[in-house]
């Protein structure tokens, strides 16, 4: 069989980390993988220079990873179609209100038996609610699910406690891959991103693994209210178990079936420590309270262009479990959707909590 090419569809904070990883371990296999990585870079102007260039002339890429070499073997590439040419593996790790519109763009170019990996944190929700598989849940879709359903490709999930600039620094962590057919997946999948400080765990549970990824962010959330609040790590840690108590009851209602196991996975409990101690959502939303300035004034603030996921997520989150009836059991999640929409005060939070059907 023929090394097989790699296209990394997102060259953010994650993509380039992520970049550094599977430019390496396709040059350690070349049997397995074509040496040559293609990362497909949504163009833009970076003091002066085209980001894509500067990619490939300094093997850096200066705004969402700077400081940190990208292997030569990564090559920019702006024409999205022309990335994916003739590739056998996609790894989509974009922001994930962009996946729909990347993937409408690649329709017919991507060959049925190409493997995908989502690297997204996030879900999809369709608003309309017409997709059959969606009627039952409100419209929630999974990323891995939306990709599959516009580019007829399976696609497998990796998530995990990966704050993208440790990664990049190559500080020891683990992560988890989710690969409904790991028999026949997951060996390959595994070699891509396996290496001495990034360990991989493949499960079968694809889908209580991306629902933990797309759920942490709205947990992290209520972590930067509570610290913006000036509460302590106790309370902290309130919110870290009632959001993996959230977490593990929404997979049971939307995907029943998940096995406990998975939530004990670096993507599980894991992330869910790391997201709300060192991520990007809680500080944001750590500064959201203390400024009093809009969500999307912090985020520009304070990520120069980098983007927290969990605002969103829980908005998508509330709009779908509203439509089930569900809200009320889910008060973390829904605190914090009617926080970041000025439904509510971020004082509440905490007498939500006190009130959680956890307690009673
Ligand atoms: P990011 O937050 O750095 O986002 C910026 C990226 O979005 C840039 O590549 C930019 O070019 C791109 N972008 C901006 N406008 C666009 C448009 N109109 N169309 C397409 N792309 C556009 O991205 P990231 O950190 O790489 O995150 C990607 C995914 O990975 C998210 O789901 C995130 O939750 C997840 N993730 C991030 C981290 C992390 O620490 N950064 C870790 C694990 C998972
Ligand atoms: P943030 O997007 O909140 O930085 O979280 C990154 C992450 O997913 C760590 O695993």
């Amino acid at each position: 069989m023929s090394p097989k090419k790699v296209t990394i569809i997102g060259s953010g904070n994650w993509g380039s980390a992520i970049a550094r990883i599977v430019g390496s371990t396709t040059k350690s296999f070349p049997d397995e993988f074509d040496p040559t990585v293609r990362m497909w870079v949504f163009e833009e102007i970076v003091n002066g220079e085209k980001l894509s260039e500067v990619i490939n002339n300094r093997h850096e890429n200066i705004k969402y990873l700077p400081g940190k070499v990208l292997p030569n073997n990564v090559v920019a590439v702006t024409d999205l179609v022309e990335s994916c040419e003739g590739s056998n593996v996609l790894v989509f790790v974009v922001p994930h209100q962009f996946v729909k519109g990347i993937c409408e763009k690649l329709v017919g170019k991507i060959p049925a038996d190409t493997q995908a990996i989502s690297l997204i944190k996030g879900i999809s929700f369709d608003k309309t609610n017409q997709g059959v598989s969606t009627e039952k849940r409100g419209g929630l879709k999974l990323i891995s699910e939306e990709i599959k359903e516009i580019l007829k490709i399976e696609v497998s999930v990796l998530m995990g406690a990966n704050l993208a600039p440790e990664v990049a620094n190559d500080n020891f962590c683990e992560a988890t891959i989710g690969c409904k057919r790991k028999a026949e997946d997951g060996p390959l999948l595994k070699k891509l991103f396996h290496t001495d400080n990034f360990r991989i765990n493949v499960v079968e549970d694809a889908h209580t693994v991306e629902l933990c990824g797309a759920l942490k962010n709205v947990v992290a959330c209520a972590a930067g209210f509570t610290d913006g609040l000036g509460y302590g790590d106790n309370t902290k840690a309130a919110v870290i178990r009632l959001g993996l108590m959230e977490t593990t009851k929404f997979v049971e209602h939307y995907y029943p079936g998940s096995n406990l196991q998975t939530f004990f996975e670096s993507c599980g409990i894991a992330d869910l420590i790391t997201t709300c101690y060192g991520g990007r959502n809680r500080k944001v939303c750590e500064a959201f309270v203390k400024t009093g300035k809009s969500m999307a004034e912090v985020e520009k603030e304070l990520l120069n262009g980098q983007s927290a996921q969990g605002p969103l997520t829980a908005e998508e989150v509330y709009l779908m479990m509203h439509k089930t009836g569900l809200d009320a059991k889910f008060p973390l999640f829904t605190a914090v959707h009617k926080i970041c929409a000025g439904e509510m005060k971020p004082a509440e939070l905490v007498d939500c909590l006190r009130n959680h059907p956890e307690h009673m």
